[in-house]
């Protein structure tokens, strides 16, 4: 049973639990499973609920494109987090953009999406849409400004993995 994400705002309805169950599950099913520290740390998986035309709910569930991916394709990125590469939230978003008929009611990230580019893009494209997640980093920085804990921990403890 995974645990209940935190929620933004913090008076969200709570958090439909499939969707941290299909980010978890996503990565129990790759091959191989991403269920490393590092794994956890690289990628940042997004779960998106949805409810079409009929009523009919489903979920969406996005990987981002991982920096080692784009390594291979690009050449070295200066970082060891996922917050390079091509977001998993931009991801849906664009899938979510090609399919208006569709319309979004929960945002799962396994981070909480990121200030600089994804936060912008959800609250301009997704309104009101409430997000959940288990790890923010703006909750770890210590007194210096150091990272006191990287997503890959948290994600590993959070799982249970
Ligand atoms: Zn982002």
């Amino acid at each position: 049973m995974v645990r209940v994400p935190n929620a933004k705002p913090i008076d969200s309805p709570r958090c439909d639990l499939r969707l941290p169950n299909a980010a978890l599950r996503y990565r129990m099913t790759a091959s191989p499973r991403l269920i490393t520290r590092d794994a956890l740390g690289a990628i940042n998986v997004t779960a998106w609920l949805y409810r079409d035309r009929r009523g009919i709910e489903g979920i969406q569930v996005n990987p981002n494109v991982p920096i080692a991916e784009l390594q291979r394709v690009f050449g070295p990125a200066p970082t060891p987090d996922a917050e390079v590469g091509f977001h998993s939230e931009a991801l849906a978003a664009e899938w979510f953009r090609i399919r208006p008929d569709l319309q979004v009611i929960q945002i799962f990230s396994e981070r909480i999406p990121c200030r600089h580019m994804c936060a912008p893009l959800l609250q301009h494209y997704y309104p009101g849409v409430p997000w959940y997640y288990y790890y923010d980093a703006g909750s770890w920085v210590g007194n210096r400004g150091e990272l006191l804990k990287r997503a890959g921990d948290i994600l590993k403890n959070t799982y249970g993995l």
